[in-house]
């Protein structure tokens, strides 16, 4: 096979494409030879905000902030620093406050060559800091909507509303793959399947960018991908903890997406705070110098992770010293430090390893015409500080149509034994669980504060399913009595027994139970976990809610996805919401009665089992197959629910799976086609999956892999033909050189239960 092997090009041929050029690059030219080093190496340093604010509790109120005078005047005019963001204690601001503070910011932070202040914000799941701005589903429920329509218009709002509150970078998306749910950041991908991230990782970048990265556009801010790359498969399962992975495996799996998301020209990139086989990647030349600037052919600004400079000396123990940290990270490719509060003793080190020869004045010269480049393309020269009057759309009711339409078709009916659902109106309900009368957990992390913990305050004014529910069916139909509750003393996993008797008594006059299990909500390092089960109290509760006999419908609000193997049997109607935002539980009441077809598909397997976490595009030796080996090996797959696994209440039927051709070459384009009807009674949406199999190659091939989806609409009885076109970039996988390669032999095409053959010369 090897002989024939058939090379369409390694990754080196790619380049970015560059948006604005001449007239920047020009004026950024003469910026820089007027600078001094001081003013450069200012320039490549971010400080959170609170550094120049004064007070201990000075976030804890809408009220404008005060800023510090004397350290701003340290901070800007002593230290020249270009970049602030927001800092894990803030909590959202109205868009007056984010003006005032901004603008602030920016007439003392321009110095003696009116160079504004770049200010950087994690607007993850809509603009998550700002008060009153619209919430979307978390982007594994985005990733479940398989709408890439609507995953962009997602896009669009947050960049409106993220300028709107004067804000111009966006660090978003998350790019990582999400293969492994003990990892407590999973709910921020677009879950396990490199193709499904990356069609939505361009969608998204052109989303926040606009169709051309017009970046000046008042309604366009500059995307961030992060976090490059592998950070969300560290072997231990917890965050920023070790990771892994072959040189094959990286290429096949993590770079594609943010490949993607580099050729649809993304401005800024963020890096894994993590370690790559023993290398903690801030401070590897070959990822960020020789795989992202000399292969990938990333243009734009490489920011550090959340200190991760100082990291490299005092948690990995690369650097004896914080100098020579920074040396190592600089040199290896970093253009600007997200150093929190270290901004003096960096500043310092940088000026003085370039007087000392170990930084190259050209490679700090190469970082700040990055840095300028992308203030200019921002149009911050021109607006320093977009004004919320400009922005009438901000909080719409169009835009909340449209986060509600997202959750929508995010939400995911995984089991629906004897039709159990849709519900009839006519019912009387009891709700009940942890998260039937919460918003902080329908948002999840990220939500008008860090760990989410100040949702409760700032969404009050939005429905939790409890609500909703009561909505649809009036207020004396639903009674509702936890059960189980969080705490809420910042221990995200701690829960208690709440009024567990009287649920279960009430449970037995009501004739149906709408039980909402999961996860209280949680960001980064505090969401690491040991038990990937759900907790024993709830899976306790769940059993004895199951052994009354009513209609049982369990929701799942959760950030990834806890198991239920130990109840799941007993319980006939399941859905999960993942974190919806603040008009899931809206989408979810439609859905429960019928207004609202189901249409979302797991981004990932549903494990069953902690013991087998294997991903749907295994190795043929992890499944059970007909193709065994001499002994039977068998990890023993077995998801409780499979990834692209989520049901309707319609039923849609495939036929007619069609190959132009049986037999091709490499450089050929396959046309598949396939028909779907919709052979139930009621209108429908269908994500259609389209997946491949090499049959043999090099290097063992995974046993399908996704390489094509469409989402479409069906009335009762009517049918589509769907295309695709599958070439080259389809049929290519990474060998073992590290080389996109594509090898004669047999493929097999999937489409629901269909399957079709053809080779390749
Ligand atoms: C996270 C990043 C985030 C950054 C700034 C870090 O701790 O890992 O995803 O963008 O903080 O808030």
């Amino acid at each position: 096979i090897i002989s024939f092997l058939v090379l369409y090009g390694s990754y080196n041929c790619f380049s970015q494409t560059k948006v604005k050029v001449s007239n920047t690059d020009k004026k950024v030219e003469e910026l820089v030879k007027k600078m001094t080093l001081e003013e450069k190496v200012g320039q490549m340093a971010q400080i959170t905000i609170d550094v120049i604010t004064k007070g201990k509790d000075r976030f804890s109120s809408f009220e404008p902030v005060e800023l510090d005078p004397k350290i701003m005047d340290d901070v800007f005019n002593k230290y020249k620093i270009g970049s602030i963001l927001n800092t894990a204690n803030n909590r959202a601001r109205t868009p007056q406050v984010w003006y005032s503070l901004i603008s602030k910011i920016q007439e003392v932070g321009k110095g003696r060559l009116n160079i504004p202040v770049i200010y950087g914000i994690d607007a993850i799941h809509g603009t998550t800091y700002t008060a009153g701005a619209t919430f979307f589903p978390q982007q594994i429920g985005q990733a479940a909507s398989r709408n890439l329509d609507l995953i962009k218009r997602g896009a669009q709002i947050t960049a409106y509303e993220t300028r709107a509150s004067g804000i111009p970078w966006n660090f978003s998306p998350v790019l990582d793959l999400g293969p492994d749910p003990r990892f407590p950041r999973i709910w921020e991908t677009y879950g396990e399947d490199p193709y499904l991230t990356s069609e939505i990782g361009k969608v998204m970048v052109k989303g926040y960018e606009g169709d051309n990265n017009d970046i000046s556009s008042p309604y366009h801010v500059a995307a961030c991908l992060k976090h490059f790359l592998g950070y969300q498969v560290a072997a231990s399962g917890k965050d920023r903890t070790p990771a892994y992975i072959s040189d094959q495996a990286l290429r096949e799996y993590h770079v594609p997406a943010f490949k993607a998301a580099i050729d649809a020209g993304a401005h800024t990139i963020m890096i894994n705070s993590g370690l790559i086989n023993g290398i903690p990647v801030h401070s590897s030349y070959k990822i960020l110098t020789q795989l992202l600037r000399k292969e990938l052919g990333f243009k734009g600004v490489v920011v550090t992770d959340w200190g991760d400079i100082e990291n490299l000396h005092t948690r990995d123990h690369v650097a004896a010293t914080n100098k020579e940290a920074v040396m190592m990270a600089i040199n290896a490719g970093i253009d600007m430090s997200m150093i929190a509060y270290q901004y003096e003793p960096f500043c310092n080190d940088l000026i003085a390893l370039v007087k000392e020869g170990k930084v190259k004045q050209s490679r700090i010269d190469e970082a700040v015409t990055r840095i300028l480049t992308l203030k200019y393309d921002l149009g911050l020269f021109k607006t320093p500080v977009t004004n919320y009057k400009d922005y009438p759309k901000f909080g719409s009711k169009e835009f909340e149509n449209a986060a509600y339409e997202t959750a929508a078709e995010s939400i995911t009916l995984l089991k629906n034994d004897n039709n159990i659902l849709p519900l009839s109106k006519k019912m009387k309900l009891l709700v009940t669980g942890p998260n039937a009368n919460s918003m902080r957990t329908l948002d999840g992390g990220w939500s008008y504060s860090w760990q989410g913990e100040k949702v409760e305050e700032f969404a009050s004014k939005y429905n939790t399913i409890y609500k909703a529910l009561q909505n649809k069916v009036g207020v004396q139909n639903v009674d509702f009595i936890p059960g189980v509750s969080y705490k809420m003393d910042g221990k995200y996993f701690e829960e208690y027994e709440d009024q567990m008797d009287n649920a279960i008594a009430a449970a037995k006059d009501a004739d149906a139970v709408i039980l909402c299990l999961g996860e209280n909500s949680y960001t980064e390092t505090p969401g690491n976990l040991s038990d990937l089960y759900l907790s024993d109290l709830q899976t306790e509760f769940a059993k004895k809610i199951a052994a009354i006999g009513k209609k049982v419908i369990l929701v799942l609000n959760e950030g990834r996805p806890r198991i239920i193997s130990k109840f799941e049997n007993l319980i006939p109607g399941i859905i999960d919401i993942y974190l919806p935002g603040n008009f899931g539980a809206d989408a979810l009441a439609d859905i429960i009665f019928g207004d609202v077809n189901p249409s979302g598909k797991l981004p990932f397997n549903y494990p069953r089992y902690p013991n087998s976490l294997i991903n749907y595009d295994h190795k043929p030796s992890e499944s059970r197959s007909e193709v065994v080996g001499v002994y039977n090996y068998d990890a023993d797959y077995n998801p409780q629910y499979e990834f692209g696994y989520g049901l309707s209440y319609t039923n849609f039927e495939y036929s007619n799976l069609k190959l132009s051709a049986k037999d091709i070459n490499a450089n050929d384009v396959l046309r598949v086609s396939v028909d779907i009807k919709n052979t139930g009674d009621r209108e429908g949406k269908e994500v259609v999956d389209l997946y491949l199999s090499d049959l043999v190659a090099s290097i063992t091939p995974d046993v399908r892999r996704l390489k094509g989806f469409q989402k479409i609409d069906l009335k009762p009885g009517e049918s589509r033909t769907l295309t695709f076109n599958l070439d080259k970039r389809s049929f290519a996988f990474v060998n073992a050189d590290g080389k996109s390669v594509v090898e004669p032999g047999d493929f097999e095409v999937s489409i629901s239960n269909l399957k079709s053959k053809f080779s390749i010369k």
